[in-house]
């Protein structure tokens, strides 16, 4: 009896904690959270966008989200992943598993592709006004990264964005379809670079 009214206890507190913890993060633009979903776009028969040369865009995601993950852990954070391996996610499965986070934010790590092959920077979206915070945090970080062209932070309505109830960003790490930009792209250590940024400007919504 005791153990079934401790864990009636522990239920309702930890209801109570959630609904704070959700309030905090819609009212606030993400400032309180403790879980990082990372989403690496793309996977399996869903190559993304093709480079001017090496890999393609949903290796490239994994391989940036892969990094990113450590550097997040080691700043306290805990993080979960849409996917570890080369397959296919339907959109919604990546949305619920965020949406069953309450003290989580979602981002969402893609590269860009441009029928111009001059089209080169980095642009992050948002949907929610409560997201936009986040979307402007890590842009501002990833810029120095290889001196990209900032494009803006953006609001769209991608389904990983608009059917998300945490705080959402879509990461557009620079264009493959840029010849120099996507040679460094294709840099493992480039890619370190934009994860360490990456993770410090998740970091800095905690100012
Ligand atoms: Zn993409």
């Amino acid at each position: 009896m005791f153990s079934l009214c401790f864990k009636i206890g522990l239920c309702f507190s930890f209801l109570l904690l959630s609904g704070c913890a959700l309030l905090d993060l819609n009212r606030s633009g993400a400032t309180h959270f403790h879980t990082v979903v990372l989403d690496p776009g793309h996977g399996g028969y869903d190559s993304g966008a093709r480079a001017s040369s090496g890999l393609p865009e949903k290796m490239l995601t994994l391989d940036v989200a892969q990094r990113t993950k450590p550097l997040l852990e080691a700043k306290g954070y805990h993080v979960v992943m849409t996917r570890t391996q080369d397959i296919f996610i339907p959109l919604g499965t990546r949305t619920d598993i965020a949406n069953k986070h309450l003290d989580a934010i979602f981002v969402s790590i893609h590269f860009n592709s441009s029928p111009s092959h001059a089209a080169h920077g980095i642009e992050t979206y948002y949907y929610n006004s409560g997201s936009s915070r986040l979307a402007a945090k890590i842009l501002h970080q990833l810029l120095p990264v290889y001196h990209a062209r900032e494009r803006g932070v953006k609001r769209a309505v991608y389904f990983v964005l608009h059917h998300n109830k945490r705080p959402a960003t879509l990461l557009e790490l620079g264009f493959v379809s840029n010849g120099n930009e996507n040679a460094m792209i294709q840099k493992p250590a480039t890619r370190q670079q934009l994860a360490a940024h990456i993770a410090q400007g998740i970091a800095d919504c905690h100012e």
